[in-house]
């Protein structure tokens, strides 16, 4: 295994780069500061501070430090990532446009997809977009985007012709009027042209936490069949976790296979 004199981490052939979003859980795997960073300062009594964004686990600062991780001085350590667990869920800004597209697709209150599974037009769409991930959220969401209701409710599921008696279960969606999703700078509003009894919303806020909620109720078929290229960043799109490298902050993610 060759070395470099840059650095002694051993270089291993790379054999493919999958560009994705960690999930929180791998986020948190993947860390050397257990418990997260907790403190804004750097440094304390001169030093790096421990559960500081300067965290010393990460790797060093200096020429005259060891790495309390892997005990490599600053040439031999590679650094390591850390993380932050936030107080509350945020929306990451490069997976907005595609978070509006994905809440457009499914119902704002039970998640499920605005089109039936079993809808002609869906199979179709599953059929000609086979392998083109990013195609199939597209197609989908031309679908949904024009449905303001979730349809299927049981009533409405049972002898639906149209769907020749699929195992005699629809999707069964909750009926309620879905609301225009739109961005306003880092805002996400929704406007109700029919109001639902029950919730009487007419226009809100879309807060990152009730997104999350929706995203995080699309059951796993869903998922894998219509926002195959997404799913990960359902998991990532709102990151209840963020990556902290002591030397580079905002560090692509990514995971060699
Ligand atoms: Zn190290
Ligand atoms: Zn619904």
């Amino acid at each position: 295994m060759a070395t470099t004199n840059d650095s002694k981490a051993p270089l291993r052939q790379v054999k493919r780069v999958q560009f994705g979003i960690l999930s929180p859980d791998e986020i948190r795997r993947m860390s050397v500061t257990e418990g997260g960073i907790r403190f804004p300062e750097t440094m304390e009594g001169g030093r790096p501070k421990l559960g500081g964004l300067m965290d010393p686990r990460q790797g060093v600062i200096d020429r005259s430090s060891r790495c309390q991780t892997c005990a490599g001085n600053m040439t031999e350590c590679p650094g390591h990532f850390g993380h932050i667990d936030l107080a509350k869920p945020v929306f990451h800004i490069g997976f907005i446009t595609k978070t509006i597209k994905v809440l457009r697709c499914v119902c704002f209150y039970c998640s499920k997809l605005l089109v039936s599974p079993t809808n002609p037009k869906i199979k179709e769409v599953v059929m000609k977009s086979k392998g083109q991930p990013r195609k199939r959220l597209t197609y989908v969401y031309d679908l949904c985007k024009g449905k303001n209701i979730c349809e299927g409710g049981e009533d409405m599921d049972i002898g639906k012709e149209g769907d020749e008696g699929k195992r005699g279960s629809g999707h069964g969606g909750c009926g309620h009027y879905q609301p225009s999703i739109r961005r306003q700078g880092l805002d996400l509003t929704a406007e109700w042209k029919h109001p639902n009894e029950d919730t009487q919303e007419k226009k809100i806020t879309i807060t990152a936490e009730r997104v999350w909620e929706i995203l995080k109720h699309i059951t796993g078929e869903y998922i894998i069949f219509y926002f195959l290229s997404v799913y990960i960043c359902i998991a990532g799109i709102l990151s209840i976790v963020c990556t902290v490298h002591c030397f580079q902050m905002f560090k692509s993610i990514f995971k060699n296979i």
